[in-house]
């Protein structure tokens, strides 16, 4: 079995089996990504599809969980993630959750019945890179949908019993927008109710759009205070019933893990600990490594 490009999964995929049936980003355009930049989006012939399933039933026979690849694999058509899931179930019997990444695009052109179709099948644990509530971030940041659209199709995937994760980037606003996109986000997070909340935040590698224009001065990041107050304020403007907040992604300048709302005094009162510790930087900007990591705080 082989994967083609760089392979990114969630972190709570660690234990599932990959299975690769796009290449690529169907939308591969979104302003600060440079995930697949040299791989144009094609599908998998079902013939490569169904070989890796073989393989991956002689090596791994008790996987129970499996991430189809690459960056958007909801995408495909219904019919087409029905026949991967059934070649799944095939070979595979143990498998009970079929998950991958997901856009808001891509539930958009799929009816409630192949939503409810696809439940059936065993496909959920989407993750979806909404990134922001906030209109003016998500055309900056080329995401191709609007708030009043992810609102709908989330709702939409509730409805048919599909579980997600909630993809939400600190920063998304940049300096200047950093409380609206704070109070939009929350908004929107409120509104659908995830159960998983994945919190990273903004950063640019060489070669996307948002690198150039940082360094053109066409978009000012946020300093170490400003991202720490946006993160106080949307914590303290998320009103959820029962949602795990994931947070724990390097970028963050303060990764933390909780459930809301039972920890939300104890998420905001590590948010002002780390103020407090940076109270003399909290003008600057982050230094970043690999995945955005912050290599001097
Ligand atoms: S949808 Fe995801 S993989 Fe595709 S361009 Fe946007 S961030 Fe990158």
């Amino acid at each position: 079995m082989s994967l083609t490009g760089m392979v990114y999964r969630p972190p709570y995929e660690a234990n599932s089996l990959l299975l690769q049936v796009t290449r690529g980003c169907s939308h591969n355009k979104c302003t600060f990504c440079h995930m697949y930049p040299d791989v144009p989006f094609s599908v998998c012939p079902m013939e490569d599809v169904e070989a890796d399933i073989e393989e991956a039933a002689r090596y791994c026979p008790d996987v129970d969980r499996v991430f189809l690849e690459h960056g958007d694999a909801f995408v495909l058509s219904a019919d087409r993630l029905i026949r991967i899931a059934d070649a799944i179930h095939a070979r595979l019997p143990r498998v009970k959750t079929i998950a991958m990444y997901a856009s808001i695009q891509n539930i958009r052109h799929k009816t409630d019945d192949e939503l409810r179709r696809l439940r059936a099948c065993g496909i959920g644990g989407l993750d979806i890179g909404v990134e922001s509530g906030l209109d003016a971030a998500l055309t900056y940041m080329n995401k191709g949908h609007t708030a009043a659209e992810a609102r709908v199709q989330l709702r939409r995937l509730t409805d048919a019993g599909i579980d997600y994760s909630f993809n939400a980037i600190l920063g998304c606003g940049g300096a200047e927008l950093w409380r609206e996109n704070a109070d939009a986000t929350a908004e929107l997070i409120n509104a659908v109710q995830p159960h998983l909340l994945f919190i990273g935040t903004l950063h640019a590698e060489p070669g996307c759009r948002l690198y150039r224009d940082i360094k053109e001065g066409l978009f000012r990041e946020c300093t170490f205070g400003q991202l720490l107050d946006e993160q106080e304020r949307l914590i303290s403007g998320l009103d959820l019933k029962d949602t795990i907040y994931f947070g724990a992604h390097p970028s963050n300048v303060v990764p933390m893990q909780g459930r809301l709302p039972e920890h939300r005094q104890a998420m905001i009162a590590a948010v002002r600990e780390k103020r407090e510790q940076l109270r003399c930087r909290l003008d600057e900007y982050p230094r970043r490594g690999g995945e955005g990591s912050i290599l001097d705080q």
